[in-house]
């Protein structure tokens, strides 16, 4: 007798399988014939995958899109000068009540683990106590992994440090950094370097924001691959949005990409806001921004597509559906090979897990019973279709139900509903 069986559901691998759950725990993907359940779901025709991950968000400023203002230029830039104001009003209980909003959002849309980055340039660390509390709230359904993230820079900030020490010190799960916007390429060197020593003190994993600019001069993510190989952290280390590759010079990036492997740095990218960031300062060539995403594959390196915003300083959109990270950047990345846009959801689901070292992650017996049925038939037409989370399961719950997204019609001598599958 299963607690859940799910029935005849399409795996992104393509085996059409059962799923029997008991308790938290996934316990047979096998053909379970007339075996019992105490809840049963048809998923005949649809797509069961594991849930999707977002390995790189900010839900301390979350669903915050106006408040004080609006980022009227679009730069990353005026977003960090604009988070400075909205700092000053927020207080604890309005972003611990954004953050559980978003992550009703969230299990909605199927995604059950985060990695959120929290402000740790405040000295009250309002930020920090109020997404621990989210933490705790949400543990029972979502994974939520924390990032201690000096975003007015940890020697540019007076305070960072130390602030930064005192998150990590409150339960904080990953040491985070922004060298890029330290005054110099020196001191943005020499905060890598500190951070990297109190992570590998600590045993804490490191999630750098790297080089997100459009200078082909930023080349912090050589010395995080450099500090990475001195304290041995190797597999613990990831340098986010890395943009400022897109535009390094070819030679130079012949050198770096075998370097960030032999590192073992995982890559993430983050399409949707890198696509509205960069590029400001350019007239036309305006250029796109996104790291070099298939490069980096090819080389062997774990790239996961970020969310990183929703409606905040830096962003003005966003649903939390990381099928809209992926096609963005699959768009953005021109990954059009079938093998590409297969590996593009890969890149929201079981890359992502690796890049947060979720335990108990997949559709195999023994995993966590978590789960989300897509009204789509392959991975590849669920980022095409974006297409509704019929049922999401997390450790063995249902938590989310939704309809289908047929459209009905009324036209003469055709059929009467449209699912735009394929
Ligand atoms: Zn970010």
């Amino acid at each position: 007798m299963f607690d859940l069986i799910v029935k005849g559901g399409t795996l992104p691998d393509g085996r059409v399988t059962d799923i029997g759950i008991q308790g938290n725990t996934i316990t047979a993907v096998e053909d379970l014939g007339t075996a019992q359940a105490r809840h049963v779901i048809d998923a005949t025709g649809d797509l069961v995958s594991p849930p999707f991950v977002d390995p790189h968000f900010h839900m301390d400023a979350t669903l915050s899109y106006g408040i004080p203002r609006v980022n009227a230029s679009g730069t990353l830039l005026e977003g960090i000068g604009l988070w400075g104001e909205l700092k000053q009003v927020a207080t604890q209980d309005a972003i611990k009540a954004r953050a559980l909003d978003y992550c009703d959002w969230a299990v909605s849309m199927g995604l059950l683990a985060i990695r959120s980055h929290v402000d740790t340039c405040d000295d009250t660390l309002k930020g920090v106590e109020a997404l621990l509390d989210v933490q705790e709230a949400v543990r029972p359904y979502l994974d939520l992994q924390l990032v201690a993230f000096p975003q007015d820079g940890l020697l540019r900030d007076p305070t960072a440090l130390e602030n930064t020490k005192r998150a990590l010190e409150m339960g904080v799960d990953v040491v985070g950094g922004i060298p890029h916007f330290e005054r110099t390429m020196a001191d943005g060197a020499t905060s890598i370097r500190l951070l990297c020593e109190m992570a590998a003190e600590l045993g804490k994993p490191v999630d750098m924001h790297c080089d997100e600019t459009d200078d082909p001069l930023s080349r912090h993510i050589e010395t995080l691959a450099y500090e990475t190989q001195r304290l041995g952290l190797q597999g613990r280390v990831a340098g986010s949005h890395l943009t400022s590759m897109h535009s390094m010079d070819n030679y130079y990036v012949s050198k770096l990409i075998p370097l960030i492997a032999e590192a073992e740095i995982a890559a993430i990218p983050n399409p949707l806001i890198n696509i509205v960031l960069q590029g400001r300062h350019d007239t036309y060539p305006k250029r796109r921004g996104l790291t070099r995403v298939r490069e980096m594959l090819a080389a062997g390196i774990e790239v996961g597509w970020g969310q990183d915003c929703v409606l905040d300083p830096w962003y003005s959109l966003g649903t939390a559906d990381m099928l809209d990270v992926a096609f963005m950047g699959l768009h953005v990345a021109q990954m059009t090979h079938p093998d590409e846009m297969a590996k593009c959801f890969d890149m929201v689901t079981g890359a992502n897990a690796r890049i947060l070292g979720l335990p108990g992650y997949g559709l195999e017996p023994g995993c966590t019973a978590s789960l989300v049925v897509l009204d789509a038939g392959t991975p590849t037409e669920a980022i095409r279709l974006r297409p509704a989370r019929l049922s999401v399961i997390s450790k063995g719950k249902l938590v989310s139900t939704q309809p289908r997204g047929n459209g009905a019609l009324t036209l003469p001598n055709r059929p009467d509903h449209v699912t735009r599958r394929h």
